[in-house]
């Protein structure tokens, strides 16, 4: 099976790489001339030939940019898998003109590298069935979620509770260290009971440290709370939580942190308690 892989960013490069070593034949393509896996020229070397197209791309605007030679250059049983992040709304627009699932993933990059993705897929059941070989080579956990944009609108909810984490995290961090209480043991702690989670499991020590280095970056995850937003208010919510986290994550860009790692929300809640 040949794949045309269009966007070889911190996600797309490792998830194309292990394309690759699972046996497909990857053609990737990235604006961008350094990036590695960039095996095609154009977006057109890549799409042209190929059975499915990946693309993963920062957001809406950069998939409707390249929507066109996909339209133009795909083969009459092209599919087309867009695993960016996106609102939903595209996502059953790009459904109505061409085969395509929506199949955004959360894992970040350690999961884009290690084969092991969650992945959240809307779109037709035949279709999904055709994807499974290529989803089981970037991910773990793949679930059918629904019709168009229902893959997407799952991330927009994994992002909200990813973004309420890290401020809860942040905040108690700040709490165990204005207390004098060493917050490294105490997440050790959180981390093992009903508290714990993946993200307590993983950012924990980097957090504590100070590090920042991305990983997701803010400024992807203000995106996001934007995308989370408007679904939001699209199903005649309030979300009152996600407007907090939402708003935090505007501080986070305000304050020149956009290209750090979206843990480093914990900035934000210091200099809220700062004078
Ligand atoms: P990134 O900015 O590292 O990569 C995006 C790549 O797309 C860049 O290399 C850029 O040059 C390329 N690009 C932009 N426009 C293009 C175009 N028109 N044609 C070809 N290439 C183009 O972003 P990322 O972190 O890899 O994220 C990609 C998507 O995955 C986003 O929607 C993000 O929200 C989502 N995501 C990211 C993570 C993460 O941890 N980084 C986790 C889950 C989901």
């Amino acid at each position: 099976m040949r794949i045309g892989f269009i966007g070889l960013g911190i996600m797309g490069a490792p998830m194309a790489a292990n394309l690759d070593r699972a046996g497909f034949d990857v053609r990737g393509f990235d604006l961008a001339p350094d990036r590695p896996g960039r095996t095609a020229g154009s977006a057109k070397e890549a799409i042209s030939g190929a059975d499915v197209v990946i693309t993963m791309l920062p957001d809406s605007p950069q998939v409707e940019e390249v929507l066109p030679d996909i339209v133009e250059y795909g083969g009459p049983d092209l599919l087309y898998i867009d695993m960016s992040t996106i609102d939903p709304g595209t996502s059953r627009r790009l459904a109505e003109r061409l085969r395509a699932l929506d199949a955004p993933v959360s894992g970040g990059e350690r999961g884009a590298i290690e084969g092991s993705l969650s992945i959240m897929v809307g779109g037709a059941e035949e279709d999904f069935a055709r994807a499974l070989p290529v989803f089981h080579a970037v991910g773990k956990t793949i679930v059918h979620v629904g019709p168009p944009g229902a893959g997407q609108t799952v991330k927009a909810a994994n992002q909200l509770v990813v973004g309420g984490t890290y401020a809860l995290v942040a905040e108690a961090i700040l709490l165990m260290e204005a207390s004098g209480v060493d917050a490294a043991k105490g997440l050790d702690v959180l981390a093992g009971g009903l508290a714990g989670s993946r993200i307590l499991e993983l950012k924990r020590h980097s957090m504590v440290a100070r590090e920042f280095t991305p990983g997701f970056r803010v400024d992807l995850h203000h995106k996001d709370m934007g995308i989370a937003t408007a679904a939001a208010r699209d199903a005649g919510l309030s979300l009152p939580l996600t407007a907090i986290v939402t708003q935090l994550v505007a501080a986070a860009r305000a304050q020149g942190l956009g290209s750090l790692d979206h843990s480093a929300l914990l900035k934000v809640i210091e200099r809220i308690n700062s004078a």
